[in-house]
């Protein structure tokens, strides 16, 4: 039971990670993370303690007395992920070009695509939304260390921003699916959904 699954908010209600029950509590306790009840309401530690443990919840011994078990939980500090905010995280660049090489127009699998600068870095060219595109291998090889006009390519559109939109959040659901089971080390989450830095 303590090792059973928990969902972890950020302040702003988006699902950021699974915990245990074990860690939820020490979470709780440490008034890092309220509790929250199928009515939204949020609660610390001692308020949660307080709860009427009825049958039908489950719940585990603390010392004296018996405890609901929270089922999701909010952290207070973590607020990763400004409303309205796209992500600059691979995984929303690949979801922005649809998993499209945006110089031969082709879909790819994702492992089949990389991310090209198309001002490179030797250039002064930055990681930011207008500077970076999905790439296939192959393209991103012709086009080497060279602006697109240099390689006689060209784009398929200016990359911009993307308006923001649920998708580009991190869906606990999505990460859960089956066809996500190959990359579904935590490396390989920590590699799709590290924020990365715009500079
Ligand atoms: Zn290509």
């Amino acid at each position: 039971m303590l090792n059973s699954s928990v969902l972890v908010l950020n302040r702003s209600y988006l699902p950021v990670h699974v915990t245990s029950v074990r860690r939820a509590f020490i979470l709780l306790y440490q008034g890092i993370a309220r509790a929250i009840d199928e009515q939204y309401k949020t609660f610390d530690f001692e308020s949660w303690a307080q709860l009427s443990v009825y049958t039908r919840d489950e719940s585990v011994g603390l010392v004296d007395r018996a405890i609901r078990i929270p089922r999701v939980i909010m952290l207070l500090t973590y607020d990763k992920v400004p409303r309205g905010q796209v992500r600059f995280t691979r995984i929303n660049i690949f979801r922005r070009d649809k998993n499209r090489c945006q110089y031969c127009g082709d879909v790819f699998p994702r492992n089949e695509l990389s991310i090209d600068h198309v001002i490179p870095r030797s250039y002064g060219g930055r990681s930011t939304w207008e500077n970076v595109v999905c790439a296939c291998y192959q393209c991103n090889k012709k086009k080497g260390g060279q602006i697109p006009a240099e390689a006689g390519m060209k784009l398929l559109s200016q990359p911009r921003r993307p308006r923001w939109s649920p998708f580009m959040r991190v869906p606990i659901q999505e990460i859960q699916r089956k066809e996500w089971l190959p990359f579904l080390t935590m490396v390989d989450l920590s590699y799709w959904h590290t924020e990365l830095l715009e500079i």
